[in-house]
C-alpha cells in the first residue's frame, strides 16, 4: 500500500540535511525545466489522462475494449525524467484523484494533480527548514484540485545558501516557478516564522511587492474569519519578513501574475488543528480565480 501523500512528504522533508550537496542546473537542465511545467501548465497530463477515459467510454459504447487503443501520452519520457526526476502516478485514497509524483533529488518533487488541468501551483521552498510546510503543501495540494506542487529538494542552508531556491534564480525549483507564472499560474508559497520575531502575529500575507491583489486580500480575509491574527505587508511594516528578494515574487510582479507569500508562526504550523484550519482557509479563498 502506497503511504499516505502528506506522510510521504513530511518523510522527504525530514531526510534534509544542510550539509548535504546541491548544485544549480546547467542552462541545458533549466530549459528542459521550463519544457516540463509549460506541459504541465498546458495541461498536456490531465488531458492525456482525461483522453483515455473519454476514449475507454466511447470505446467501450462501440464494442471495444479499452485495450484496444494506445495508451500514449505518457510512453515518451518527460522532460523532468530526463532531468533524472522518477515517475510514479497513483491515486490519493484521500481525494479519489489521480496525481502524478516526480522524485528528482537535491532538484525537489514536483506532484500533479492529473484530475483536470492546472490551476494553481503551491510552493514549497524551505522544507525542513521552515518546519510543517512540507505537510502544509500536500494538504494544500488535496484541497486545491488541479494543483502542482513544487517543494525544493535541499535544505536551503545545503551549498552555502545555494539551496534556498526562493533567493536563487539558478534553481531548478525557479525555473518551474517561472514556466508556471509564464503560464499564467497563480502561485501560493508556503513559509514559516518563528512566534518570537512576530509576537502577536499568526500571518503574514505578502504579494512580494508593495501592492495589494484581489487574491491576497482573500486569503486575509479568510484568516481573520478563522481568528488568526494577520498581517499584510503593503499595509504593515512588520510583515516585511523573507518575502523581500523572493525571486518567484520578482518574476511574478514582472509578469502581472497572482503571487501569494504565505507566512505562519510556529504556534499555527505546529498544531494540527489550526494549520488545518489556515489550509482551509486559504484554499477557499480560491487564489485560482486570480
Ligand atoms: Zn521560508
Amino acid at each position: 500500500m502506497v503511504a499516505d501523500l502528506e506522510e510521504r512528504f513530511a518523510g522527504f522533508a525530514a531526510r534534509l540535511r544542510p550539509a548535504a550537496p546541491y548544485r544549480d542546473p546547467w542552462p541545458a537542465e533549466r530549459r528542459l525545466a521550463m519544457i516540463a511545467i509549460d506541459h504541465i501548465a498546458r495541461g498536456h497530463l490531465a488531458r492525456g489522462h482525461l483522453a483515455r477515459g473519454h476514449l475507454a467510454r466511447a470505446h467501450t459504447g462501440a464494442g471495444h475494449t479499452a485495450t484496444n487503443h494506445p495508451v500514449a501520452p505518457q510512453s515518451t519520457p518527460s522532460a523532468l525524467t530526463r532531468l533524472g526526476f522518477s515517475r510514479g502516478e497513483e491515486i490519493d485514497a484521500a481525494t479519489g484523484r489521480p496525481y502524478a509524483m516526480y522524485v528528482g533529488g537535491a532538484w525537489g518533487v514536483v506532484l500533479v494533480d492529473l484530475s483536470m488541468p492546472a490551476r494553481v501551483v503551491v510552493e514549497v521552498p524551505h522544507p525542513n527548514s521552515d518546519l510543517r510546510t512540507e505537510r502544509m503543501g500536500a494538504r494544500l495540494f488535496r484541497l486545491v484540485p488541479g494543483s502542482v506542487l513544487l517543494m525544493a529538494g535541499a535544505h536551503r542552508r545545503a551549498a552555502g545558501g545555494a539551496a534556498d531556491v526562493a533567493h536563487n534564480d539558478r534553481s531548478l525549483f525557479n525555473a518551474l516557478a517561472a514556466g508556471a507564472a509564464g503560464r499564467r499560474l497563480p502561485q501560493v508559497q508556503l513559509h514559516g516564522f518563528a512566534d518570537r520575531s512576530l509576537p502577536g502575529l499568526d500571518a503574514v500575507i505578502s504579494t512580494g511587492t508593495t501592492t495589494a491583489t484581489p487574491a491576497a486580500v482573500r486569503v486575509t480575509d479568510r484568516l481573520r474569519r478563522i481568528g488568526l491574527a494577520t498581517c499584510q505587508s503593503w499595509q504593515d511594516s512588520r510583515g516585511r519578513l523573507e518575502g523581500i528578494g523572493n525571486v518567484q515574487a520578482l518574476t511574478a510582479e514582472r509578469l502581472g501574475t497572482v503571487f501569494i507569500h504565505l507566512e505562519l508562526n510556529w504556534r499555527v504550523r505546529g498544531d494540527e488543528r489550526l494549520r488545518s484550519g489556515a489550509l482551509e482557509a486559504v484554499a477557499a479563498a480560491d487564489i485560482a480565480a486570480g
